[in-house]
C-alpha cells in the first residue's frame, strides 16, 4: 500500500509503493491489447428469488492475461476507466452478453441478464442508440436487460445521464442501482430516475446475522424499505449464508445473488447446465 505523502510537500514511496506501482504500469499497457488477444471472457453468476429459482444472471467480466495471469476486474476495471478502453470492453461485454443470452433463449429458457455500466460508457452520446441497434440485431426483448449503474455513475453528469436512462427505459430497459448505499444519493433524485431495482451492497450484507450474531442490519432494512417507498425491487449481493437469507426473507427483499447460491462461472458452465432448476438445493 501506498504511504501518504510525507508533510511539507515530500513524498515518501515505500517498496510496497513502489511495486504497487509497477504493477499498475503493468495492467494499464497490456489491457490495451486484451480484447485484440482474446484474453477477456465473460463469467454469469446467477441472481434466484425465495424460491431458489434462478430469473437472471450479472455478467461479470474475466481476464486472463498472457504477460500477468488471471487480473481481478477490481483491479483491471478502475484502470480500464480511467481511458476509453473502459468502453470498448463494455461494449465487448455488451455484445457477448447478449450473443450469450441468444442462445439461452434459444434453448427455451426465460431468463434476463444484468450487465454493469461504467460512468464513462452511460455518458457516450451514442450509448442508448448503439445499444438498442444491438439488442435488435440479436432479437432480444429489451425487458430482459437490466442495466447495472453506481450511485457514482449516476452523479457524474446526472442530466445526461438521465436523459440517456429515459430513452432506454421508454425502450423498455430497466435500471438497477448497484452497490447501492456506498455512494451519493438521495430520495429526492432516485425518484427522478427510471429505476426498477436497489441493490444492496455486499458491506450491508456482511453485517447480517451469522450464526454468532442475530443482530440483523438496521442499513440493510433501510434499503429494504427504502425500494419499496420508491416501488422497486431490492436484491441482496454478496450472500453467502442461509441465516442471511432467512433474514432477508423476512424483512421482504426480494432478490438474492452470492456465493451462498453460486459463484460467477463461466458462460461454457451456464451451456451445460439444466437453467431451469433451483440453483441451489439449500434454499427450503
Ligand atoms: P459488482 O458489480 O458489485 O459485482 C459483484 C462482485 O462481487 C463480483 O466480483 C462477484 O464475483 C462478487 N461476489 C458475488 N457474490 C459474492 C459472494 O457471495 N461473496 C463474495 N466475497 N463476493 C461475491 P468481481 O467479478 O470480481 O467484480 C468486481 C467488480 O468489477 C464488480 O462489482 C463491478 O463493479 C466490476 N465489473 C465486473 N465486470 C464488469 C463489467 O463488465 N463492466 C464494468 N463496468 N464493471 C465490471
Ligand atoms: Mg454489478
Ligand atoms: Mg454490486
Ligand atoms: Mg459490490
Amino acid at each position: 500500500r501506498a504511504k501518504k505523502s510525507a508533510p511539507f510537500g515530500l513524498c515518501h514511496i515505500s517498496d510496497d509503493g513502489m511495486q504497487e506501482f509497477d504493477r499498475y504500469l503493468a495492467i494499464k499497457s497490456h489491457l490495451r491489447q486484451a480484447l485484440e488477444k482474446q484474453e477477456l471472457s465473460l463469467s454469469l453468476q446467477p441472481q434466484v428469488n425465495h424460491q431458489g429459482v434462478t430469473t437472471s444472471f450479472e455478467a461479470l467480466v474475466r481476464w486472463h492475461s498472457s504477460e500477468l495471469g488471471t487480473v481481478s476486474p477490481g483491479d483491471f476495471i478502475p484502470i480500464a476507466e480511467e481511458s476509453h478502453i473502459i468502453c470498448d470492453i463494455g461494449n465487448w461485454v455488451i455484445d457477448e452478453t447478449l450473443k450469450t443470452l441468444k442462445q439461452f433463449i434459444a434453448r427455451g429458457f426465460d431468463l434476463c441478464v444484468a450487465i454493469n455500466i461504467s460512468a464513462k460508457q452511460i455518458v457516450q452520446l451514442d450509448f442508448a442508440s448503439s445499444l438498442l441497434a444491438r439488442v435488435n440485431y440479436y432479437g432480444i426483448p429489451t425487458q430482459m436487460v437490466m442495466l447495472e449503474l453506481t450511485e457514482t455513475a449516476l452523479v457524474v453528469d446526472i442530466d445526461t445521464v438521465k436523459h440517456t436512462m429515459d430513452q432506454l427505459a421508454k425502450c423498455g430497459f430497466r435500471f438497477s442501482i448497484d452497490d447501492f448505499g456506498t455512494g451519493y444519493s438521495s430520495l429526492a433524485y432516485l425518484k427522478e430516475l427510471p429505476i426498477s431495482e436497489l441493490k444492496i451492497d455486499k458491506i450491508f450484507i456482511d453485517d447480517v446475522s451469522t450464526r454468532s450474531n442475530h443482530n440483523g442490519s438496521p442499513i440493510v432494512d433501510a434499503i429494504i424499505d427504502m425500494a419499496r417507498a420508491l416501488n422497486v425491487t431490492s436484491i441482496a449481493e454478496g450472500v453467502e449464508t442461509p441465516e442471511q437469507v432467512e433474514y432477508l426473507i423476512s424483512k421482504g427483499c426480494n432478490r438474492f445473488q452470492g456465493y451462498y447460491f453460486s459463484k460467477p462461472m463461466p458462460v461454457e458452465h451456464w451451456h451445460n447446465t439444466n437453467l431451469s432448476t433451483k440453483t441451489s438445493t439449500n434454499l427450503k
